[in-house]
């Protein structure tokens, strides 16, 4: 890890192709989790940083947007050879600085980007509108799909690498140019993949990384007069401040916000594959994901049974050095939020029932930020450990009697960005993806997502779609070109006008 620390040694702004340092005053730290150590500290973006990458992506504009899609897929197609070249050193680099174990970064991380770019490159000629010549014997129209001009985008510390990937791919495969704010935390997998895109031939200015704090660098990003859409991925309440500040210059807003995924166990499941499915979806990335399993409902002959599965299987957890590729769970991403997972589960001790976890692993260090798979039942609807996004290893259990009570319970929360339905009979299959009010239903599993399709959120989880085509939605605007296809100067319609 010290050598892509070393490599970042430059800056951790990438500005017009060329990696420098920030000039915003603070420093930010990079801090390995598993241990507390610090790997990397940098000079943070300020203001005057956002500006030269704003206007970098400004000035590399026309040239990006007047390639043809598939010059632009012929990059990110350069682009993902050079990210499977690398994969190695991406995600060790992803685990130290978020410590998620490598089994994650090397199976999910990494090969989800690589395939991520690969789907862009491909996608970017995909771009079409809905034209119609028929509709008027005087004229013709056709639509074109242009880039926005230059994104600003925000993202996350829990998939770096991915973020910035979502984020950077449609909007450069549809010819924008964007500057990219990573968490203050994680930025060094999003600096790689920006020179990697370089390496690839993307040019100078039309991918920038600042590195900074929300404060000092993202809203001065979000509010830019020169940015044309704020693209952010990260909490409900920042979200909600992204598009108050981004109303001001009437920008395009994109919001990828907070989850609290339910989980659906009707009385006819699989239940060894429901309780495999409950772990696996409430611990990945240590259950610091929007779309983690947080709420299981489980009708009632099934509840003990799921109960006493969950816990046995969250005893078998390897937890540990995130570097060793038999640990299942690493640490969380620092010691403050390890804390505050750790509260939300003091606090329900008072209401609710720990069934295993609750604790910090025995002989964990005070500067690793370790903390274990726990399960919570007894807790009542509207308590804050059913309704809260606490983003840790935390499952709540809650058994539910009719299939209405279930569906209503999983709907019972201000987020909607993702659920689970878990049964053999396919009506009940089929009213559950119906019924439920999220951006995605899975039947049957939780968790895989694909570049084909989309990724995004209902209610309070926010709005618009990463991945997949629907993204050109965001990150292209629609062009009626009509054209009148007679001769003549006195057109018809002329004549409501002027008689
Ligand atoms: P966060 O909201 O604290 O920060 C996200 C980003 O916003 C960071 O880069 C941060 O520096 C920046 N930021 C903070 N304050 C800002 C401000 N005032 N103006 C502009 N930018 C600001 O979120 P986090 O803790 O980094 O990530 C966890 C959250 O992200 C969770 O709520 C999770 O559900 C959400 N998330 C959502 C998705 C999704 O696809 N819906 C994916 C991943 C994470």
């Amino acid at each position: 890890m010290t050598d892509v620390a070393e490599e970042f040694a430059g800056g951790a702004q990438f500005v017009a192709g060329e990696r420098r340092a920030g000039t915003g005053g603070d420093a930010c730290s990079v801090v390995d989790p598993a241990t507390g150590r610090t790997l990397w500290t940098y000079a943070a973006a300020g203001p005057q940083d956002v500006d030269d990458a704003v206007a970098a992506a400004r000035a590399a504009l026309p040239g990006w947007a007047g390639t043809s899609p598939g010059e632009r897929g012929e990059v990110l197609r350069a682009l993902a050879d050079l990210l499977r070249d690398r994969a190695g050193e991406f995600a060790a680099a992803e685990t130290a600085q978020c410590g998620k174990p490598i089994r994650l970064s090397t199976g999910f991380d990494v090969p989800g980007t690589v395939d991520n770019t690969a789907f862009f490159a491909g996608a970017a000629r995909m771009l079409e509108g809905r034209a119609a010549a028929e509709y008027s014997p005087d004229h013709t129209s056709y639509v074109r799909r242009e880039p926005v001009g230059v994104v600003g985008s925000i993202a996350p510390w829990n998939y770096p690498l991915q973020m910035a990937a979502w984020k950077i791919l449609p909007a450069v495969a549809a010819g924008n140019t964007i500057v990219l704010k990573p968490s203050e935390l994680t930025p060094l997998t999003s600096l790689m993949f920006a020179r990697a895109a370089t390496d690839a031939g993307l040019p100078p200015g039309v991918v920038n990384i600042v590195s900074g704090t929300g404060p000092a660098a993202g809203e001065h990003l979000v509010t830019h007069p020169d940015v044309t859409m704020t693209s952010f991925t990260g909490s409900t309440a920042v979200g909600r401040r992204v598009a108050e500040l981004a109303a001001r210059t009437v920008k395009r807003v994109h919001l990828e916000l907070g989850g609290k995924a339910p989980f659906v166990v009707f009385d006819d499941a699989d239940l060894e594959a429901a309780v495999h499915g409950a772990v696996a979806g409430a611990l990945v990335n240590g259950g610091q994901d929007c779309t983690a399993a947080t709420r299981a409902y489980v009708q009632r002959p099934l509840y003990d049974a799921f109960v006493a599965g969950v816990a046995d299987l969250m005893a078998t957890v390897r937890i540990g050095d995130p570097r060793d590729p038999d640990t299942d769970l690493g640490p969380l991403i620092t010691t403050a939020h390890r804390d505050r997972v750790a509260a939300f589960v003091e606090r329900a001790r008072g209401y609710a029932t720990v069934v295993t976890g609750g604790a910090v692993p025995d002989g964990t260090p005070a500067a690793a930020a370790y903390y274990r798979p726990t399960l919570i039942t007894g807790a009542a609807q509207d308590s804050e450990v059913v309704q809260r996004e606490i983003f840790g290893p935390v499952l709540v259990a809650l058994p539910f009697d009719s299939d209405d009570e279930g569906l209503a319970s999983a709907n019972d929360s201000g987020y909607g960005l993702a659920a689970s339905a878990w049964t053999r009979d396919v009506y009940r299959a089929g009213r559950a993806s119906r019924e439920i009010a999220a951006g995605c239903v899975w039947i049957n599993d939780h968790i895989p997502i694909v570049s084909e399709m989309p990724h995004g959120g209902w209610k309070s989880s926010g709005y618009g779609k990463d991945m997949s085509v629907y993204s050109f939605e965001e990150y292209t605007q629609v062009k009626h070109v009509m054209s009148d296809n007679t001769a003549v100067a006195r057109k018809s319609w002329h004549r409501t006008v002027f008689a």
